[in-house]
């Protein structure tokens, strides 16, 4: 399930880790982290510290609260950036910049898949579109794939009432001024939502990923 929040800005400076530097965050944020052993709690996705990167690109996050900020460890949890985005597609769907391609991911309509399927997913075909050269085997499949997710965009309009062709930030922003009272309707019309990321703005992330987790792991090379 995808979900909006009430701060965009506040959300996005979260998942980007802004919270790691912040000193009235950063020891709840870890401790969470610690915690959960550098695992998303939605997707599964097992991330790893290292000296450079502390967090391991990880986000700690509470789901109950309306900006996702947690301010205590046990109303926290750890989820990976792409689980993170997708509870704050209001931030995550959004152009970051005026460049067309400067938005984190985009809607795509797949009930087929769950939120944490398609994130676990997401991330091994992020670290290797983005980072193996086209001779590795993995490259062809993951262009495929990447490819095959993002053609799920053209079928939003076609199922879900209110969404017009390619135009999820009008989308969003109608969803998160919903009164709570259409919360029902809400939750009927995203039933097969999901956020996709957009693997040019999860680059450095998806580096990391693939140099921490997937590299080592059985089948890559
Ligand atoms: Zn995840």
């Amino acid at each position: 399930m995808i979900g909006t929040v009430d701060s965009p800005a506040l959300a996005g400076k979260l998942i980007l880790g802004g919270w790691a530097l912040n000193s009235s965050l950063s020891d709840i944020g870890f401790s969470i982290l610690e915690r959960d052993c550098y695992t998303c709690q939605h997707c599964g996705f097992e991330s790893r510290p290292s000296k450079k990167v502390n967090h391991g690109f990880m986000v700690p996050v509470d789901t109950n609260s309306p900006v996702l900020v947690t301010r205590e460890v046990h109303s926290g949890k750890c989820l990976c950036q792409l689980c993170a985005s997708a509870l704050a597609v209001n931030w995550s769907v959004v152009r970051q910049t005026s460049d067309e391609e400067s938005a984190p991911g985009c809607l795509i309509w797949l009930p087929e898949f769950t939120q944490e399927k398609i994130s676990i997913v997401a991330s091994l075909i992020l670290a290797t579109s983005n980072n193996v050269p086209p001779s590795h085997h993995l490259y062809e499949a993951a262009s495929h794939a990447l490819t095959a997710f993002n053609g799920r965009t053209a079928h939003m309009a076609a199922n879900v009432q209110l969404y017009k062709n390619d135009k999820d930030e009008e989308f969003v922003r109608a969803l998160s001024l919903l009164p709570s009272e259409y919360f029902d309707y809400r939750e009927q019309a995203l039933k097969g939502v999901r956020f996709w990321p957009n693997p040019k703005f999860w680059a450095k992330s998806s580096h990391y990923w693939l140099k921490a987790v997937y590299e080592n792991a059985a089948g890559f090379e």
